[in-house]
Formats: structure tokens, C-alpha cells, sequence
């Protein structure tokens, strides 16, 4: 598979961290959680939203970058993304279903630094890789795509699960602008 494969570049006098061009920061996954945790202490379960945003924000503009090194195949560009997000470390994230037909996306996250940082829960943690999927998904099928955490490592599972499902709400018979 030809997935552009880069190296960090660390500048230490300048405190710059770099892939490409597009410069990146080293956080530690607690950081991340206390964030995450407190803006559920004040929002309740609304917090997902925002979380799941900020990661279907990352994915489309990830895929706008790796679409213009890859052949345009739906698949191909799934995987190079999961890779991408894999080599940035959120995890192991494998493809497990595409259909385009049936507007399906899932994909499996082995090793999930958000949910280990996290603890256990009765839900799923993981919004920013959900908005991840969510985000790719919709960008492939060209229509509102939702993404749901059907398991998660914080509830104790072995590995999260993704399953992104597009919604023709315009349906067929719908006007064409
Ligand atoms: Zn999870």
C-alpha cells in the first residue's frame, strides 16, 4: 500500500515538532482525559459532541491530505488513514467492514490511549476517534454519517469498535439544487 510515510521532525530550539509541514504537540493521553472529564462535569453527556466534533474535524482534513498521495479507492484511503492515526500512537485501529452500498464503516481500535487514560466507564470513551470514523465515513459517502462506539476497552472489552452508518435523509425522490 502507498501510505506517505514520514518522520517527527524536533527542533529543540525552537520547541517545534513537525510532520510535513503540519506541526504537532506531544500531550500526554491524562491530559487529554481531565479535559475530557471535565467538560462532562459541566455539560453531562453533551460533552461527546464536542469531542466527536473535534475528531471528524481532524479526520477530514487528514484525508484531504493523504487523498492527494493516493489513488482515489475508498478502502485504500480508509486504511492509510487508520495507519496514520496508528503512527501518530492512538492505538492500533484496523478496517473491519466497508460497504459503500450499505453506507457502513467499521473499524476496531486495539490499544486505545484514550480509554486507557480514562478508566473504566459504563460508556464508551473514545469520542475523538468515533468523530474520527464518523468524519471519514461522511466524507466517503457523501451524505450525514453517524458513528457510534458499539464496545469500548473503558468498559472493559478487549478492543473498541466503531460502526459508522450513512443516512440518506434526502432520500431518492429529493430535489437536486
Ligand atoms: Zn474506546
Amino acid at each position: 500500500m502507498a501510505t506517505p510515510t514520514r518522520s517527527l521532525q524536533f527542533n529543540r530550539e525552537q520547541g517545534t515538532l513537525k510532520l510535513g509541514p503540519l506541526r504537532y504537540i506531544l500531550l500526554r493521553p491524562e491530559t487529554l482525559s481531565e479535559i475530557q472529564k471535565g467538560i462532562e462535569d459541566r455539560l453531562g453527556s453533551k460533552a461527546a459532541e464536542y469531542l466527536y466534533a473535534a475528531g471528524a474535524s481532524w479526520s477530514v482534513g487528514a484525508l484531504r491530505r493523504l487523498k492527494s498521495a493516493l489513488p482515489d479507492d475508498p478502502d485504500e484511503l480508509v486504511k492509510a488513514l487508520c495507519l496514520h492515526a496508528t503512527e501518530l500512537g492512538w492505538g492500533k485501529l484496523e478496517l473491519t467492514t466497508l460497504n459503500i452500498e450499505e453506507k457502513k464503516l467499521a473499524v476496531r481500535l486495539t490499544g486505545s490511549p484514550f480509554s486507557a487514560a480514562y478508566g473504566q466507564s459504563d460508556n464508551p470513551v473514545c469520542h475523538i476517534i468515533a468523530g474520527a470514523i464518523g468524519g471519514l465515513a461522511e466524507a466517503l459517502f457523501k451524505m450525514p454519517t453517524a458513528c457510534t462506539e458499539e464496545m469500548c476497552m473503558a468498559q472493559n472489552n478487549p478492543s473498541c469498535l466503531f460502526v459508522a452508518i450513512g443516512h440518506d435523509v434526502a432520500g431518492k425522490d429529493a430535489w437536486a439544487w
